[in-house]
């Protein structure tokens, strides 16, 4: 014999109770069947009682609701021929209820006795109509054989009593479907009728299964099994197919809401396996819960479940160090009142106790502890009993945790990284739950960045948010769109656009935007984006493995990187403003990173997709020192000096690097040397030199005064330089030499300036717009490492970026 119990999303609609009828008329062994109540009707029920009590009639159009969906359903699958005498059967229970809210609202008054007569007619309502839907099935009413009794105005079960009951009612059934209705009971005394708890029908099932020593409990869901984490927070969770009682216990008891907690110890002492399934799905395998370990080399963690209703109560006090019976006081205290407490933590030291109850239990907690260590309280041996509120308890489960070391380690550090301070923590001497405190805003992230680190998840997320939208940032966009599935295929890693913003508009959603659609979901935002409105999105998100990607020239957007990086966010950049602001501004966000365990990079500052930056931070982590660096860093004066001849005066250059998109929009800001300048400044300091943009010594070749002005006064009085321009370019020229920009750093000296550089030089053959750098260490020191290649242009600085954001991904 089998037990299988129906939840309220399993017998909901008509279309869920086809599939029950069948699933249930499939199976050839003698069954027993228990019901939920239509799926969201406990639920109005509830509300409708509350509702009436305050005098407020509209309850009655909740009534009515709570009539139609047994009537529609009733309607729709119950055979014709049965349809008068179940309409009889659930119209009297219907009215019944009604008079009933009637009653509540003349008198205004909703005892807890009167709410459970209320809320039992869900499952005697929906056993009557399955039982009528089922061929061959009995009706029974568990009113009559689960038993309760009141303790702290709780219903607790009457174990003995309930199984010689279940015992004896089922003893003689020879029938092919036994229906039950799940939750109800009665209490064993008064024979009131009360309940088992919210989500209670599991629990019914399993009493029966347990007493009658059935083979099998199955539960029927809406899922297609057990998850990892609960499915609607965590997107990426996915089913376990095993799980021994222990962990389902410990997973259940932390809120994964799929089963009752009580229901497992019933079937675990009888040893009987639970099997949990789809109602919807049922080719699906299912979860098997039983007492077998399953495979040692699995993962070490099964699943995360969380409750986001926790008070922190903490009793601090040097008269409780080495004291005798204090815990147990603070216990039985709880205990004497009804009081659960789900988490207790406590440091060696004994100077202070920390233990976990439900939000609505908070004060009656503290008043009870109050008194009973009024004594203590007097004297200041105990100093303080101080509850916090609003917080949330995660739990990680798994009995392969005994095997594994460093998993508390893992836990801490990935939390630590992602900003989410643990309040308190317990971990049983069985190992096979670590739970934690933390706030409860950051719940949320907390779970998917746990589901995350720890690979339940099949991917590794991160979120990604997206500042400037023009000739980089939109290639940047484009080549994370082509290989979003190629990283997702072969490196499980989901890069998740969660924020975009472009000069005027920003948009966030925490879901994923889609890249196809960006731009009509920046047109249709209505959030401006200020830097503050940028800042305020990514911070309030709140989301795990964030990356704040800066594709804008913007020194606004510069200045929030610290606040950001003070908030756990990594930031990459292509603005080169934070990386060459005042020293103290770019060791502050540098230290701040460290402490904070994100990045902050900056590859494409320099040389935009050439691997400058990364590869001065290898040659130092690995003990070389960088003694000097010469380099050719403007891409746009580059190409300047190649393209300038005795046809193309420096005028025109300068217009053609311009209209190719290889300068600056304003040219100027590449003439003046400024860019370069940072550039050095940034290669300084990455080689350890304390370096500003004022130590820069600056060989210009255009007059500063020509900087001043309108960009079209700037061309004009470029033109009356042609003429010399060109004498230095053909005296250069006739020395078979070519002019460069060159940027220097010796030894912490920077300097920026233009050279003719001979043949036998590094730099003479250099094209187009390309870079190149030498850097002279104590290791490459006679003859100096050369980097060379593409130094500007949106693609290839896109890609740089692409690249600093995988390495946050630690995937290659
Ligand atoms: P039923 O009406 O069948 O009793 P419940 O709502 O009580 O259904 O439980 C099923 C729901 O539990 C699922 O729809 C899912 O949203 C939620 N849930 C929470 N945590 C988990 C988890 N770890 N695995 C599966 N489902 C979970
Ligand atoms: N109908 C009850 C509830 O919603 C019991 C159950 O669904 O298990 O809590
Ligand atoms: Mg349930």
């Amino acid at each position: 014999m089998k037990v299988l119990k129906f939840g309220g999303t399993s017998v909901g609609t008509v279309e869920s109770l086809r599939h029950v009828k069948r699933i249930v008329e499939e199976c050839e062994e003698q069954v027993i069947v228990v019901v939920s109540a239509l799926g969201g009707i406990t639920d109005l029920l509830i509300k409708t009682a509350h509702q009436a009590s305050t005098g407020d009639i509209t309850y009655m159009q909740n009534y009515a609701k709570i009539v139609e969906r047994h009537i529609n359903v009733i309607n729709g699958i119950v055979p014709q021929e049965k349809i008068t005498t179940v309409r009889t059967k659930i119209d009297m229970l219907l009215e019944e209820l009604g008079n009933i809210y009637r009653g509540v609202s003349l008198i205004k008054d909703l005892s807890s006795r009167t709410l459970d007569i209320i809320v039992s007619y869900g499952e005697r309502m929906s056993s009557t109509i399955v039982s009528n839907i089922i061929e061959n099935a009995t009706l029974f009413d568990s009113r009559e054989f689960i038993k309760t009794e009141s303790q702290f105005n709780k219903h607790v079960l009457q174990a003995e009593l309930t199984e010689r009951l279940i015992k004896e009612t089922f003893g003689s059934f020879t029938g092919k479907v036994a229906l039950v209705p799940g939750f109800i009971s009665t209490d064993a005394k008064a024979n009131d009728i009360t309940n088992l708890g919210r989500g209670g029908s599991d629990y019914t099932a399993a009493l029966i299964c347990a007493a009658l020593d059935a083979s099998q409990l199955e539960i029927w869901t809406d899922v297609d099994g057990f998850m990892t984490a609960d499915p609607r927070v965590i997107s990426t969770a996915y089913v376990i197919d095993k799980l021994t009682f222990i962990e389902a216990m410990e997973l259940c008891n932390f809120g994964a809401k799929v089963v009752y907690p009580p229901t497992i110890y019933p079937v675990f002492q009888k040893n009987i396996p639970i099997l949990i399934k789809n109602t919807f799905n049922s080719s699906a395998p299912g979860t098997l819960i039983s007492d077998e370990h399953g495979n040692i080399e699995g993962k070490a963690i099964k699943g995360i479940s969380s409750i986001n209703d926790t008070c922190l109560i903490t009793l601090t006090g040097f008269g409780m160090v080495g004291v005798i019976g204090v815990n147990s006081r603070i216990f039985a205290a709880l205990a004497r009142n009804g009081i659960s407490v789900f988490l207790v933590s406590q440091a060696s030291s004994e100077h202070n106790t920390s233990f976990a109850v439900k939000n609505c239990d908070a004060e009656e907690a503290v008043k009870v502890l109050k008194d009973e260590f009024s004594a203590e309280l007097l004297t200041g041996e105990i100093s303080d009993i101080t509850p916090e509120k609003d917080l949330a308890t995660v739990a990680i489960v798994g009995e392969n945790m005994k095997h594994t070391p460093g998993i508390a380690g893992k836990l801490f550090n990935t939390l630590g990284r992602n900003g989410i301070n643990v309040i308190a923590c317990a971990q049983g001497a069985s190992e096979t739950n670590i739970s934690f405190v933390i706030d409860s805003r950051s719940l949320r992230k907390a779970l998917n960045v746990i589901h995350d680190s720890f690979f339940l998840s099949e991917t590794q997320v991160l979120n990604l948010f997206v500042v400037g939208v023009g000739n980089v940032g939109k290639n940047l966009l484009s080549q994370i769109h082509h290989q979003q599935e190629d990283l997702l295929k072969n490196k499980a890693l989901e890069l998740r656009i969660v924020g975009i913003a472009n000069s005027k508009k920003c948009v966030f959603n925490r879901d994923g935007i889609n890249i196809e659609n960006y731009q009509e979901a920046l047109e249709k935002s209505e959030l401006v984006a200020t830097p503050e409105n940028i800042r305020n999105g990514v911070i309030d998100m709140n989301i795990f493995n964030s990356v704040f990607v800066d594709c804008t020239a913007s020194a606004d957007i510069a200045d929030i990187y610290g606040s950001l990086i003070e908030h756990n966010v990594n930031v990459v950049a292509a603005n080169k403003i934070a990386a060459s602001s005042c020293y103290n501004n770019y060791t502050y966000l540098k230290n701040m990173t460290h402490k904070k365990g994100v990045k902050f990079l900056f590859e494409t500052n320099v040389g935009a997709g050439l691997p400058i930056i990364n590869t001065i931070n290898s040659l130092i982590a690995t003990g070389d020192k960088i003694i000097k660096i010469e380099a050719v860093l403007s891409g746009t004066l580059n190409y300047i000096f190649n393209t300038i001849s005795p046809e193309i005066p420096l005028s025109k250059a300068i217009k053609m690097a311009q209209e190719a998109g290889y300068s600056e929009p304003d040219p100027r800001i590449d003439l003046c040397g400024k860019d370069v300048a940072r550039k050095i400044v940034i290669l300084a300091r990455e080689a350890g030199y304390k370096v500003e943009q004022e130590d820069v010594v600056r060989n210009l070749f255009i007059p500063t005064e020509f900087f001043e002005g309108t960009l079209d006064d700037f061309f004009k009085n470029v033109e009356g330089m042609d003429v010399e321009f060109e004498e230095l370019r053909k005296g250069a020229a006739d020395k078979n030499e070519h002019l460069r920009f060159v940027a220097r750093m010796d030894e912490g000296a920077v300097s920026i300036g233009l050279e003719s550089v001979d043949q036998t030089h590094p730099f003479y053959t250099l094209a187009g717009s390309n870079n190149v750098i030498l850097i002279t260490t104590e290791r490459y020191n006679e003859y100096p490492m050369v980097i060379k290649g593409y130094g500007a242009g949106a693609e290839v600085t896109a890609a740089g970026i692409f690249s600093d954001i995988i390495s946050i991904a630690n995937v290659r």
